[in-house]
């Protein structure tokens, strides 16, 4: 199976794994996809509210790079944005002839509004069920192009390979028929972190392995210490944590506290359209103000019929909770979402280890700065999977060209024996209570110090010992919380009540690669 030149691994299985097998099957090579569990089980499979493109009468791309430039706060790698948005049009072409049905009105897609976006530019399929009808459509036309995918395969660790690529080494989740590939180009395709957080939107597979094991392997990773909350999850005990999509404050639900009043103060930016971070803290506060667990989401002002005609999933949901939204107030508060940091890359999509790629949630590309513009992550899986697979198929001769970062000296390196599901909930808990929506100093230090002491307590007991689901947990976490102690202002999706306001001296990124390899440094270099 895969792993060397002509057939390349791709690693998960959402949009940016799917995706990137299909164009490279097209392009004439023979990809395997590796994938933690079942085929369709993803972040992807999740997404409601849409996939953004300026395809409407009336957007242009360069206005939808505007909006992606503003939401991400000054961090945003301004080249990458533009290809983000020029390329949008083409990659969600790609989607249709895959076999999305997007929605459309009178035979013309239909466009959703989501947060800080200047125009109606969400694609939608089966109203909210997006990620689904997507994640659908790519798997179907894998599995008829014939792509091999190989279930419940877990990569462990990328060890050092030839200049075609790293040897991945590959194992069923329990550890059993472990096997090291012949050395060729990698595609990680993992998706994001959000459930290392005690709580998140992500299912379960979602633990940011990905960056781990690149980090181990010595790769640079950025933008650790941006991780979004979604500001309206279903906040109801015992119910799962359950998004309540944007693109329905687009049409016209508005937050209310539990006296009924509208809290969102406009003179400090705050609408229910305001990018996500603010929304998200603006909740919090009200929420530890009030000392009332949830906020309420009002969507009783939509029509009955078209309410549950757009968001058909959402109804559903509720309604199995007893709770009928045409009537009633929703409970919502924020949670972990949305992984902007990762495994640093180029605009092709190139890590800084050769025949390394990433794409999707896992990849840092820069389009998101310090904050992710709504319905832009689907999106940034497409193109720069798309990206990648020309890559693979013609790659670019000399190393990557990433981007130059901030270098920080890099936490221990974490790895070892398989930990325990307690040592994994304390993982989730130190990220949830000291690296939230709201951080500061001392809170950041002592989640370094309890994430170290996981990691230390999964130590390998001898050379040959992989690091299991903890020690990347734990890795991956600490990454986190020792880019956001580093970044001494707030800004985006990144707020400390001790440096409150953003710093001209940080309008820049932090990069972390692991002490003692090449390019590392033990001080901070400008
Ligand atoms: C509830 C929800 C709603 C969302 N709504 C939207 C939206 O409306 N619009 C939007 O643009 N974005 C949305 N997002 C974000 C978006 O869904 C994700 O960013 C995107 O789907 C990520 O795609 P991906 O292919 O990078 O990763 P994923 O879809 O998460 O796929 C990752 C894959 O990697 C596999 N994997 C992980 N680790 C390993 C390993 N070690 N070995 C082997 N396989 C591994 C997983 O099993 C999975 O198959 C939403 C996310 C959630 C959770």
């Amino acid at each position: 199976m895969g792993g060397e030149p002509g057939t390349p691994l791709i690693v998960g299985s959402g949009i940016a794994g799917l995706y990137v097998a299909l164009r490279a099957r097209e392009l004439g090579l023979r990809p395997t996809i590796v994938t933690k569990a079942r085929l369709e089980e993803s972040n992807t499979r999740y997404a409601q509210g849409g996939i953004a493109a300026a395809v409407g009468a009336g957007d242009r791309p360069a206005l939808h790079f505007e909006d992606t430039v503003a939401a991400g706060d000054g961090l945003v790698d301004r080249a990458a944005a533009r290809i983000l948005t020029r390329e949008a049009p083409a990659r969600i072409a790609d989607l249709v002839r895959y076999g999305v049905p997007f929605d459309t009105v009178d035979g013309q897609i239909s466009l959703g509004r989501e947060g800080a976006h200047s125009r109606s530019r969400i694609l939608h399929a089966g109203g909210d069920a997006t990620g689904f009808s997507i994640e659908e459509a790519l798997r179907r036309s894998a599995i008829d192009a014939g792509i091999e995918a190989r279930e419940e395969r877990v990569l462990r660790a990328l060890r050092p390979g030839s200049a075609a690529g790293p040897r991945a080494v590959v194992s069923r989740p329990d550890g059993r028929d472990l096997e090291e590939l012949a050395p060729g180009p990698v595609v990680l395709a993992t998706g994001g972190a959000g459930s290392l957080y005690r709580q998140s939107t992500n299912p379960a597979v979602a633990t940011g392995d990905g960056i781990a094991i690149a980090f181990r392997a010595g790769v640079l990773v950025s933008d650790m210490e941006f991780l979004q909350f979604h500001p309206t999850v279903f906040a109801r005990e015992g119910a799962p944590r359950f998004l309540i999509t944007e693109a329905l404050r687009g049409e016209g639900a508005i937050l209310r506290n539990q006296a009924g009043d509208r809290f969102l103060n406009a003179r400090r930016g705050e609408a229910e359209l305001a990018a996500r971070d603010v929304v998200a803290r603006a909740i919090q506060r009200e929420i530890r103000r009030s000392g009332h667990p949830s906020v309420y989401l009002d969507a009783t002002g939509i029509p009955r019929t078209r309410l549950f005609a757009r968001f058909p999933s959402v109804c559903r949901f509720l309604q199995a909770y007893g709770l009928d939204p045409s009537k009633e107030w929703i409970p919502v508060a924020p949670v972990a979402h949305y992984m902007i940091g990762g495994v640093t890359t180029d605009l092709e999509g190139r890590s800084s280890l050769p025949g390394l790629y990433a794409a999707g949630e896992v990849a840092a590309t820069g389009v998101h700065g310090a904050n992710r513009l709504a319905s832009n992550s689907l999106l940034e899986g497409l193109v720069f999977g798309e990206r990648v697979a020309r890559q693979l198929a013609r790659p670019v001769a000399g190393a990557p060209t990433v981007p130059a970062r901030l270098l920080v000296l890099a936490p221990q390196r974490g790895a070892g024996r398989r930990g325990s599901p307690g040592q994994l909930a304390l993982v989730r808990e130190q990220l949830w209570e000291n690296v939230g929506i709201v951080r500061n100093a001392t809170g950041l230090r002592s989640a370094i110090r309890a994430l170290r002491g996981v990691a230390r307590s999964v130590a390998p007991t001898n050379g040959d010992d992989l690091p299991g689901a903890v020690a990347n947990a734990a890795l991956t976490a600490s990454l986190m919380a020792t880019a956001a102690l580093c970044r001494t202002e707030s800004r985006g999706a990144h707020f400390r009540e001790d440096w409150p306001r953003p710093r001209a001296v940080w309008r820049k990124h932090i990069g972390l690669r692991l002490a003692g390899r090449a390019g590392s440094s033990a001080r901070a270099v400008r």
